[in-house]
């Protein structure tokens, strides 16, 4: 068997000899032989492209537990390797695209702390929740009001009464004077309360509830999200989805383990992987969206985006005059289609403030 030293070895491997140490004290990537008398480590030439795929998945950032896994899974079934990168990179990329909106917000919030544009900005908003054509109930709310937007959409034998103590514990925030700097501390702590309020509501039976909401601060919208309804803006008359559903779904899409056709059929496809069932903690999305003048922005259930396609959608919000004509469009069009599910929209616009 051909060996080499470790600093050899490192050399072709681009791994430090410290590194190596390192490895090997993890178990991740053993020498082939340690000489007893001076515990020297040789490696096999052999062991080189485990060595390379260290070096790779550790310049990707990816933790050393994480590693171990791929490694082992390398040897067995390089596909399933693959698969678990993607579903790594996947992640990464979720974390930063909520940590670029922040750095976005924070940068604006700072450079122009006194923006005469947006101080003069408020929004336009309606709120319609229907039980459609085909549930008994309807187990969905929603709200609109000044500050305050939100849709629940509660499941369980009291839904009904998860979806309102969600969405009621949440409207509180609607009178509240909101500061830019910690006003995505106080969306978490509200959601905590409505965790609290859906948990009293469900009386220890069976019960939660989606939960999407925005709160305006006069020049941002600051989002709290779990489950599977949605948030939209329409700027520039394109349509584009702020939320990620937090669905079985969703997650073999991300990880590139379904394709979307597939997962129109999937049989789990309403299965949620997150909702607000009571607990302590309920670990929502929060991120700020910088808001200007002329969005119009959707908040709905999924009775409507499963229901009416997003390019019917994006056509409707289009032609409406007001946000009270598109919330009835809107619901309409998802009775029209069949109805079959509780359907709930809010719309609002981002317009100047009239002059008083
Ligand atoms: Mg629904």
């Amino acid at each position: 068997m051909e060996t080499l030293t470790i600093g050899a070895f490192a050399k072709a491997c681009r791994l430090s000899p410290k590194a190596l140490r390192l490895y090997d004290e993890l178990e991740l990537l053993r020498p082939a032989r340690v000489d007893p008398d001076t515990g020297y480590r040789y490696y096999a030439a052999g062991q080189l492209e485990r060595a390379r795929l260290v070096a790779w998945l550790r310049r990707l950032g990816m933790p050393l537990a994480s590693i171990r896994e791929v490694c082992e899974l390398q040897e067995r079934d390089p596909a399933a390797a693959a698969a678990e990168i993607r579903a790594y990179w996947a992640r990464v990329e979720a974390e930063t695209a909520v940590r670029r909106d922040l750095a976005a917000f924070l940068v604006g919030h700072l450079s122009a702390p006194l923006r005469e544009d947006t101080a003069m900005l408020e929004l336009r908003y309606a709120a319609r929740s229907d039980r459609g054509r085909t549930r008994p109930a309807n187990q969905d709310a929603a709200y609109a009001g000044r500050r305050l937007l939100a849709v629940a959409d509660g499941y369980g034998p009291r839904g009904e009464g998860a979806s309102g103590a969600a969405v009621r514990a949440l409207a509180a925030l609607d009178g509240a004077d909101v500061p830019d700097g910690g006003v995505l501390g106080l969306l978490e702590d509200a959601v905590r309360d409505a965790s609290r309020a859906v948990r009293e509501a469900a009386g220890g039976g069976e019960a939660g509830t989606t939960l999407t909401a925005m709160l305006w601060t006069g020049s941002a919208l600051a989002l709290a999200h779990i489950g599977d309804s949605r948030a939209y803006v329409l700027r520039d008359g394109g349509l584009f989805r702020i939320t990620h559903d937090h669905t079985l779904v969703q997650s073999l899409l991300d990880e590139g383990r379904l394709t979307p056709q597939e997962a129109e059929s999937h049989p789990q496809r309403f299965l949620l992987l997150k909702a607000l069932s009571g607990d302590a903690d309920p670990l929502p999305d929060l991120r700020l969206h910088e808001a200007r003048p002329g969005d119009r922005y959707l908040l709905c259930s999924d009775g409507l985006s499963v229901t009416v396609p997003d390019d019917r959608v994006r056509r409707l919000l289009m032609e409406a005059a007001s946000p009270d004509d598109a919330v009835r469009a809107l619901t309409d069009a998802a009775n029209e289609a069949g109805g079959p599910d509780n359907v709930s929209c809010v719309v609002a616009d981002v317009v100047g403030r009239a002059a008083i």
